[in-house]
């Protein structure tokens, strides 16, 4: 494997390509990151992680990377939470970069290389909007400083949308101080009120639109052309469609030269979101089953694959996890007791090659699932050689075996960060997560019962009867808690039938 072998997904060609760095061996990555005006959910957290193993693998791989990612603290959202709550946007908004800065400490993330907020870009991002507007790509209106979208030749590229069909689903009469329908803002005029971020520029007071944050921060950390672009999905069209169209207009060069998206989180058939209402905050998950958990659930799938959430995905994560650092405990063990002077200097047939298949895999596309995979086959022959040792009396694995495995170990960690620094306790802790996952699937068959009526009363009578046949008397006793919290008592006669009635 070499640093020429890695293969990239491009969502703007719409096929994986070989990634060829604008400077040998250097990496300009650039992520968007999050709008704070809440807790973050767990969609948001897979497009964290995604990035972070973006940064990771890379650097595993051998580059050096430089990594921004942003924090967006100026945002209509921020302004209307904090209106409601009484306090500056500013202030509130710090609050939730505090709390986002916990919640990607708790899910193993490294540090980017700069992480700008837009309220400490207003410069930049003044400057970057007095070129677009000298070389002709935006104008003013009433102190609104708005993109011309159709002086972009080759707007549309990456979202591959046509200008004109777009021209067609938008009513012009809503903005018809605009000379496109398509043209986007820039630059906002403030409209007063204490808890409103504003800034002095050549149009008035006012602050950015939200597309031209990125632009200014990319450029002020990594210069006019950089080599990666993350996001998720939903991040394709208009925003960093928008990015291009700002980036190229004003810096006269090709902007990124690959895209990277993530598929979303779905909760059902739809979209994990906060406007749709079906979230669940990363942090009231991390205090249940803990961060590595909810890591683990996004490392092990691939950025690319829809993720549809459920008790299933939470459950496998916990065991996987578990059979990992079960092993971590075990290898750390033989390690320790075999003698340095050791001099049977034979490879383990255990780690044959696992190095080198784990790096193909992250370099084709971050395929993390699959570099799994050749980890747990790792872990499999790792387990049979040692059981045939032990039984054949042979001597143990040789020194130089150990720390071929223990050099897979430590790049697994280092490129997707999921060994807990302490396994034990940590198997403690997915003990932990095993009993709330237990609690919580009984709690939603408690929910689930609430509107129940009695055609399901009696399928859950007759699955406890089941249960009771089976000797399952845990599963009988379960049914019946979860109908009497539904306040519906079950009588159980000798002839072996049962009636059920409302409590009192
Ligand atoms: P926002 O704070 O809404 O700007 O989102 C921050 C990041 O989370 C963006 O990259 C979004 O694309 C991503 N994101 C939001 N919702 C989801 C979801 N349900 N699944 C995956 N990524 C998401
Ligand atoms: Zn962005």
């Amino acid at each position: 494997m070499n640093m020429n072998n890695v293969t990239i997904y491009s969502t703007l060609t719409r096929k994986k390509e070989r990634l060829n760095p604008i400077t040998d061996g250097e990496i300009k990555f650039y992520s968007c990151g999050p709008t704070t005006y809440d807790f973050l959910h767990v969609g948001n957290g897979r497009a964290l992680v995604v990035g972070d193993l973006i940064h990771r693998i890379l650097k595993s791989l051998g580059y050096k990377v430089t990594f921004v990612r942003n924090f967006t603290d100026v945002d209509d959202k921020i302004i209307n939470r904090a209106k409601e709550k009484g306090v500056p946007a500013l202030e509130h908004a710090d609050i939730f970069v505090n709390e986002c800065k916990k919640d990607m400490h708790s899910l193993m993330m490294i540090d980017p290389t700069f992480t700008p907020k837009v309220s400490e870009t207003i410069p930049e991002i003044i400057e970057m909007i007095e070129r677009l507007i000298a070389k002709g790509f935006a104008y003013v209106v009433n102190g609104e400083v708005l993109y011309h979208v159709p002086r972009f030749e080759s707007y549309g590229k990456l979202s591959k949308k046509d200008l004109e069909k777009l021209q067609h689903g938008i009513r012009v009469e809503v903005d018809d101080y605009k000379k496109h329908p398509s043209d986007f803002v820039l630059w906002k005029p403030a409209k007063g009120g204490e808890e409103e971020p504003s800034w002095d520029s050549p149009w008035g007071k006012g602050r950015p639109g939200w597309h031209i944050e990125c632009s200014a921060m990319s450029y002020k950390f990594l210069g006019p052309a950089i080599d990666i672009h993350h996001g998720g999905i939903d991040l394709i069209f208009p925003h960093h469609e928008n990015e291009i169209a700002q980036s190229e207009a004003a810096n006269g060069v090709n902007f990124c030269s690959y895209w990277c998206h993530n598929e979303f989180v779905n909760f059902g058939t739809e979209k994990m979101s906060k406007s749709l209402g079906n979230v669940v905050t990363i942090r009231n998950f991390i205090e249940k089953f803990g961060g590595i958990v909810l890591r683990y659930i996004f490392v092990s799938s691939h950025y690319r694959t829809k993720l549809d959430w459920s008790d299933k995905i939470i459950q496998k994560s916990i065991e996987e996890l578990e059979r990992i650092h079960q092993f971590v405990i075990e290898f750390e063990q033989i390690n320790i007791n075999i003698s340095k002077d050791n001099n049977n200097n034979s490879s383990s047939s255990s780690s044959n090659n696992v190095l080198e298949k784990i790096k193909q895999e992250l370099a084709n596309d971050f395929n993390t699932p699959k570099a799994l995979a050749h980890f747990f086959t790792l872990i499999r022959d790792f387990r049979r050689e040692r059981d045939e040792k032990d039984h054949k009396d042979h001597a143990s694995f040789s020194a130089q075996a150990l720390s071929e495995i223990k050099e897979i170990i430590d790049f697994v960690n280092n490129s997707m960060g999921i060994i807990h620094p302490n396994p034990a306790s940590l198997l403690n802790e997915l003990n932990h997560a095993k009993r709330e996952l237990t609690a919580t699937a009984a709690n939603a068959t408690t929910a689930a019962v609430n509107s129940i009526d009695e055609q399901e009363i009696q399928k859950m009578i007759d699955e406890r009867n089941l249960a009771k046949k089976e000797k399952n008397w845990a599963k009988a006793d379960e049914i019946r808690n979860t109908l009497k919290q539904n306040k519906i008592i079950l009588k159980d006669s000798p002839d072996g039938k049962t009636t059920w009635s409302y409590e009192p």
